[in-house]
């Protein structure tokens, strides 16, 4: 099931599990799967502590308020700088969260969007194979895909694991696929 639509991430709560986004039109259905750069939930923890962080700083401000117009200034400053640092990366992980990289496995195709590739979706019939490919650190798959270059994914596993999933998943849509244009 998925939550967001993979390519424009629109909410799609509430909506069948076979369906397509209303905002942009991309086909999902109840096996649709999502991998997705994981590392959001350390960056949204580190938001969190960003913001205990700026609390501190507001009660520093409260204790040295009345110790002289320089300090004051001094305190006003650091809290100003610090709260425009924390829109900054609050911005900035929203937008990691809604266009960071990530595969989408679903119905009709994949949808692929990486570091270096920008969003495409590719139709299970173009698609001629998938490989597990062992890598730096988790590993990733290569995509083989008729008349273009293979596509090397990556980055947006967990584990080695998670990669070879993710391979199986798409070479049991590819069966589907070929079995049903048969
Ligand atoms: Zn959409």
């Amino acid at each position: 099931m998925l939550d967001a639509c993979p390519r424009c991430g629109y909410s799609l709560q509430g909506l069948p599990a076979d369906h397509a986004c209303p905002e942009c039109g991309l086909r999902y259905d109840r096996e649709s799967e999502v991998y997705k750069h994981r590392n959001l939930k350390a960056l949204f923890l580190g938001l969190l502590g960003f913001v205990g962080g700026a609390g501190g700083m507001v009660n520093l401000a409260r204790v040295y308020g009345n110790a002289g117009a320089l300090w004051r200034m001094g305190i006003i400053f650091c809290v100003v700088v610090y709260f425009v640092g924390a829109v900054w990366l609050a911005r900035y992980v929203y937008r990691l969260y809604r266009s960071g990289p990530l595969v989408a496995i679903l119905p009709d195709g994949l949808y692929v969007r990486l570091r270096r590739v920008e969003g495409q979706w590719t139709a299970w019939k173009d698609v001629s194979g998938v490989q597990f490919r062992a890598g730096v650190g988790r590993g990733g798959a290569t995509l083989q895909v008729t008349g273009r270059r293979p596509l090397f994914i990556d980055g947006v596993f967990t584990s080695t694991d998670d990669a070879r999933r993710f391979v199986s998943l798409v070479a049991a849509r590819l069966e589907t696929a070929r079995t049903c244009a048969d």
